[in-house]
């Protein structure tokens, strides 16, 4: 082998592997996830995570960040322009269009897995990461939106999150109103180029109203006196909003009002939203949403009202550690360690363990495997986090907490079935 197949194959600049050791948070948070959505009545939907470029170019925009410079994009064997989905909102409403979900149906579905975008890696943004969307289709009022608020908040009540995230809302209107207001906004700026940071001096010509978005600080202090969104805003949006406003209050979720919340997909109308987290530095919004009457149209539908949030999933999990948040189950992944006093009895350990497994259900157990010494396997024991060993020697089985001081009794083998059910309690 030459040197160059010496080195070790690293995993792609800005995506992750998720190791055992952490794969239990996943799975408790995707668990609460499903709990919470199914109990809304959401049904889940599966597409594939490749789809034509044009899919996302349509729908998020051409010249959005995204679109512009994050997209991983590329010809395949046929030509086929194809990009890895860097969203999952596109997909939802092109898999549903296409096998006729929309026509006139009422849908609410959910979604989750991997989406890719090339930003610059940092806590809590990555090359693949992970979203779970949760999208409603053919209902216009706003009590679908504060549903879709409502499931949110649930998530969090289950989470123990309430008190680390907050709710910030905005009217951003139909895309006639953000015309006019961003031909308003750019005449005032225009008025103060000299004083933009580059990239909202390149978004005002592409995408003016991104530069409310911006974080140097200069813009944001010009951004004080700029006309404001809301004065263009048609009466009907504002009817909608003031109704969702009532019905978030009614149901006891605070919010804030933020006029300068614009989302960087093209999408949206009316309602935008996003759950912050202080916890975590820049990287601070877990969740984002709003309202998107235009996009199945856009993609070739009938006009189709819709509306939906996603969850970023690292961050979530970013967040469940830093606030202690995890209960102490989540990381107990076995429950009884089978192992044997003499390597003649693993064979009897081995069909111990399976009508363990058989009689109890949902028992978690594994059996030492390569016998060896009695004190090596008890160490291997404490080490698997189970709660109970089970000892299987020649004068019968043995029953041991794995606490530090507790000693090994024997034990009748249906009193040990009967104690690991009650341990499953
Ligand atoms: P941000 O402003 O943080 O870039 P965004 O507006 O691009 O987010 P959306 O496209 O609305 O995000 O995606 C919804 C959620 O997915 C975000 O609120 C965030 O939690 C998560 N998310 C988005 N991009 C990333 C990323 N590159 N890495 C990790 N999570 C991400
Ligand atoms: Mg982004």
């Amino acid at each position: 082998m030459g040197p160059e197949f010496m080195n070790k194959i690293q995993s792609v600049r800005g995506m992750n592997d998720i190791l055992p050791g952490e794969s239990p948070v996943w799975q408790y948070l995707e668990r609460v996830i499903s709990d919470v959505v199914h109990s809304y009545g959401y049904r889940e939907i599966r597409f594939p995570i490749l789809e034509q470029t044009q899919l996302f170019k349509r729908s998020i925009g051409e010249v959005t960040d995204i679109v512009e410079k994050e997209m991983y994009s590329f010809l395949d064997r046929n030509g086929d322009d194809l990009s890895l989905r860097p969203e999952g909102t596109a997909c939802c409403v092109r898999a549903a269009e296409q096998h006729g979900l929309l026509y006139n149906q009422q849908q609410r579905l959910w979604y989750r897995g991997p989406m890719f975008r090339h930003e610059r890696p940092q806590k809590g943004r990555y090359r693949q990461f992970h979203q779970v969307g949760v999208e409603s289709f053919g209902m216009v009022g706003p009590d679908i939106d504060a549903e879709i608020i409502l499931i949110s908040m649930a998530l969090w009540r289950s989470l123990g999150l309430i008190d680390s995230v907050r709710l910030e809302i905005n009217n951003i209107g139909t895309a006639d109103d953000r015309r006019a207001y961003g031909q308003a906004l750019t005449a005032y700026l225009k008025e103060h180029e000299a004083q933009l940071d580059e990239d909202s001096r390149r978004r005002l010509l592409s995408n003016p109203l991104r530069v409310l978005d911006s974080k140097v600080p200069e813009t944001q202090a010009l951004l004080e006196y700029a006309p404001s969104l809301s004065a263009f805003v048609s009466p009907d949006t504002a009817i909608h909003y003031d109704q969702l406003k009532a019905l978030l209050t009614a149901n006891n979720v605070c919010f804030t009002e933020n006029q300068r919340l614009v989302r960087g997909l093209d999408y949206y109308n009316n309602l935008v939203f996003e759950w912050i987290t202080d916890a975590l530095g820049s990287q601070g919004t877990v969740c984002a949403g709003g309202r998107y009457d235009a996009l199945v149209a856009q993609l070739g539908g009938r006009g189709t009202p819709a509306v939906g949030l996603a969850f970023g999933m690292e961050r979530l999990v970013l967040l469940l550690q830093e606030t202690g948040k995890i209960p102490d189950s989540v990381s107990q992944v076995l429950d009884v360690y089978v192992m044997y006093s003499e390597d003649s009895e693993q064979d009897t350990a081995i069909i111990l363990a399976e009508g363990l497994r058989r009689q109890v259900p949902g028992l978690r157990v594994q059996c030492h495997s390569g016998g060896g010494k009695f004190s090596n396997q008890l160490k291997r024991a404490f080490a698997s986090c189970a709660s109970v060993a089970v000892i299987v020697d020649a004068e019968g089985l043995r029953w041991r907490k794995l606490s530090a001081d507790a000693v090994a009794e024997p034990v009748e083998s249906q009193i040990l079935v009967e104690r690991l059910r009650a341990l499953m309690l």
